[in-house]
């Protein structure tokens, strides 16, 4: 039985085996559309490319891919997500795309969805972005890290190999740098992982160039350094229970949801003494994965380049910006494990082989992350799984 896109919204199931008994004997992965309608009224405009690709976004109701299937969207392309929903929210993935509930580790559900696919058209590119990411979690379970990060990509590398997918798009990290002598990271730098997260993207990278060699893969991988902020329409952002990161932490001491912020170590080798890091904005870095599933489609030539600002502030520099916008109390804390003291992006590469360059200043990123997380308080947004 070949199962199609339900007409009606669908009641989500939670789990694959939800899915599963919901679908009785079939083991047929089954196409939901939206509980939520999240459509975007201003999408469609055809891409600059001139290219029309379908696009399997892996993780695509997360934070970083629901970002990018918005992009994707509004520069003309098809999109199809498949997400298991651990970290991830139906209600972020638009009722433009298409949707599959299931699990990065479940090889013989992403091979059907595959061919499922293939069977009206097959897809152009593959976006992975079903990834942990949290470093002091990495630090602490680097097991699961590696069981997700690095055995997840074996299987749906697997998978595309099998459906004759060609293109892959990759969410790498600053992470695989370490600690940097200069602060300022180059794509031919060693890479000496600091963390277990980095060192599983690291492996990941090398992965997915050894499997493009031998398959005859084209693949972008994208280093990312902080992304952070919303997109204009505040229907996304980061929606999470458990946040880590230093932008919406603040925001979260600026709109009364905890008590301050702390600052985690002044005695790095910095000039204040606070970590430095390079914050982007989440739409420009989806921009960018835009750009690059075209420029490998396009070009049939592997790609590797960092996505940052190019700027780095310090811990203390983001503080203060984010003082002259809102007010919150903050206090220094003892360092945190596994931080490395400065990580700055050279885009360079980014902007001379995709033409990118990231349009939102930190300003921006602050204040597109404090009307998100106002309007999620505000009860306009589903509560965070
Ligand atoms: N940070 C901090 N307080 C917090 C969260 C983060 O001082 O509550 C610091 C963290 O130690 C690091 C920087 O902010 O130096 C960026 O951390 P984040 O977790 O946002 O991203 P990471 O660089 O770890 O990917």
């Amino acid at each position: 039985m070949q199962l199609e896109a339900q007409d009606t919204p669908a009641q989500i199931p939670k789990t694959r085996a939800h899915l599963k008994s919901e679908a009785g004997t079939s083991t047929h992965p089954s196409r939901l559309t939206s509980a939520k309608t999240n459509s975007l009224s201003h999408m469609n405009r055809a891409s600059d490319s001139g290219l029309n690709l379908k696009v399997l976004v892996v993780g695509g109701a997360g934070y970083i891919g629901s970002h990018t299937v918005y992009e994707l969207i509004r520069n003309g392309h098809q999109v199809v997500v498949y997400d298991n929903l651990s970290s991830g929210h139906q209600s972020a993935v638009p009722e433009q795309a298409g949707f599959y509930l299931g699990d990065i580790l479940d090889e013989h559900q992403l091979e059907q969805v595959l061919a499922q696919e293939s069977a009206s058209r097959p897809f152009d590119v593959a976006m992975h972005f079903a990834a942990k990411l949290i470093v002091p979690e990495s630090v602490t379970q680097p097991l699961r890290y590696y069981h997700n990060n690095v055995e997840g990509l074996r299987v749906m590398l697997s998978a595309l190999v099998a459906g004759g997918v060609r293109n892959i798009v990759f969410s790498s990290t600053a992470a695989v740098y370490g600690s940097t002598t200069g602060g300022e990271c180059h794509e031919d730098d060693r890479t000496i992982p600091i963390n277990p997260y980095g060192e599983t993207k690291l492996a990941a990278e090398r992965m997915i160039a050894w499997t493009a060699q031998a398959h005859g893969l084209n693949y972008a991988i994208l280093r990312y350094f902080n992304v952070a902020g919303a997109d204009t329409s505040l229907q996304i952002g980061l929606n999470k229970d458990q946040l880590t990161h230093l932008v919406p932490l603040i925001m979260q001491a600026a709109l009364g949801q905890r008590e301050k912020l702390e600052i985690f170590g002044r005695d790095y080798n910095t000039p204040d003494g606070t970590c430095i890091r390079d914050y982007v904005h989440v739409t420009d870095l989806a921009q960018a994965h835009v750009m690059a599933g075209e420029y490998i489609v396009k070009n049939e030539r592997p790609l590797l380049c960092n996505l940052g600002s190019g700027r780095g502030f310090s811990v203390r520099e983001v503080v203060e910006e984010a003082l002259s916008m809102f007010s919150f109390r903050y206090a220094y804390a003892p360092r945190r494990c596994g931080d490395p003291a400065k990580l700055i992006a050279n885009i360079e590469r980014a902007r001379h082989l995709l033409g990118w360059q990231p349009q939102r200043n930190l300003q921006t990123i602050l204040q597109s992350d404090y009307d998100y997380r106002r309007r999620l308080i505000s009860g306009q947004e589903p509560a965070s799984q």
